[in-house]
């Protein structure tokens, strides 16, 4: 390589790792998200359940409400922007202060941010390691939520499975949660580093640089089996082997969203109608393919009448970076 080369290398690694072309790709990433929980969030309505609607891809009234995920993916934003990074006790405060009991918080995470309005967040480490008798949560919370993380350090994975890490733990301390997190932070930072390759990343190989970056998990042995499927399997194949996120946890979760965000990282519409196939915590599944796949296409992929559908995001966003 040139001196040149290495100068002008350097010059786009400076670049990329900047804090303002961090946070462009993170709420890149959150719009990814935000629509995607907003959109699988509709399927759950008795109106858009019929098969012929997601056939012919009508796309379901307006206006598309989101839900937990999106809500606590912000606050996610809000500490990137403001502390470069994840500052646990700072997010646990921020989750506990946007906290929706209308938004479809799971039971435990109802309960865990309500008492954190009560008692103050110092106690947020004990507080969510106390769920589930003290194993802390495996649910699929920390996944749902993490994918701008992996979008903001894109340019360096081991601070993506880091800082993932400490996504998690604000209130999913079980390894499952964490391992959760990881992987799907981990795939929107590949899917990033992959979208202007020569050839397109084939579905299993991108899958098998998630893989090699998720600790050892029952997530991780899902990917494994993700891996086995063969080519032409439906989403609906898929979920029965390896989940869909009907138990609600990290494990069951998270190797069906990175499977379905694998098989159309170069479409976001395709993406999300094809995970909404596959059933199960569709809000959920579609936040986390969202979340990963526009990386991957950039935003102008996500289609303008699918944010218009979506209820605005701005107050939310302006809320949670001013206040905490
Ligand atoms: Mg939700």
């Amino acid at each position: 390589m040139t001196e040149m080369a290495v100068d002008e290398l350097e010059q786009l690694k400076a670049q990329q790792s900047a804090p303002p072309a961090c946070m462009a790709r993170a709420l890149v990433s959150l719009e990814g998200l935000s629509c995607g929980d907003a959109f699988g969030e509709c399927f759950f309505e008795p109106q858009n359940r019929a098969v012929e609607i997601r056939t012919s891809r009508t796309l379901p009234p307006a206006p598309w409400r989101f839900t937990d995920d999106t809500i606590m993916a912000v606050s996610i934003c809000a500490c990137l922007e403001r502390h470069h990074g994840i500052e646990p006790e700072w997010l646990a405060e921020s989750f506990a202060r946007h906290y929706d009991p209308e938004r479809g918080y799971g039971h435990a995470m109802n309960a865990l941010l309500m008492r954190l309005n009560t008692i103050g967040s110092a106690n947020w480490f004990e507080e969510a390691q106390e769920l589930f008798e003290g194993e802390g949560s495996f649910g699929n919370g920390a996944a749902m939520r993490v994918a701008p993380v992996g979008a903001y350090f894109a340019h360096d994975l081991s601070q993506v499975a880091k800082h993932a890490a400490l996504s998690a733990v604000a209130t999913h301390c079980h390894a499952e949660g964490i391992a959760g997190a990881v992987a799907v932070a981990i795939a929107a930072a590949i899917a990033w580093r992959e979208r202007e390759a020569e050839s397109p990343m084939k579905a299993k190989a991108f899958l098998e640089s998630v893989r090699t970056c998720t600790p050892e998990s029952k997530v991780r042995d899902g990917i494994d089996r993700a891996l086995q499927l063969p080519a032409a399997t439906t989403a609906l194949d898929a979920a029965l082997t390896i989940g869909n996120g009907t138990r609600g946890s990290a494990q069951d979760t998270v190797p069906f969203a990175l499977w379905s965000a694998a098989r159309s990282l170069s479409s976001y519409e395709d993406a999300l109608w094809e995970t909404v196939n596959g059933g199960g915590d569709l809000d959920t599944n579609c936040a986390i393919v969202g979340g990963i796949v526009a990386m991957h296409t950039g935003e102008q992929a996500i289609p303008r009448e699918w944010q218009r559908r979506r209820e605005p995001l701005s107050l939310l966003l302006h809320a949670a970076t001013n206040k905490g």
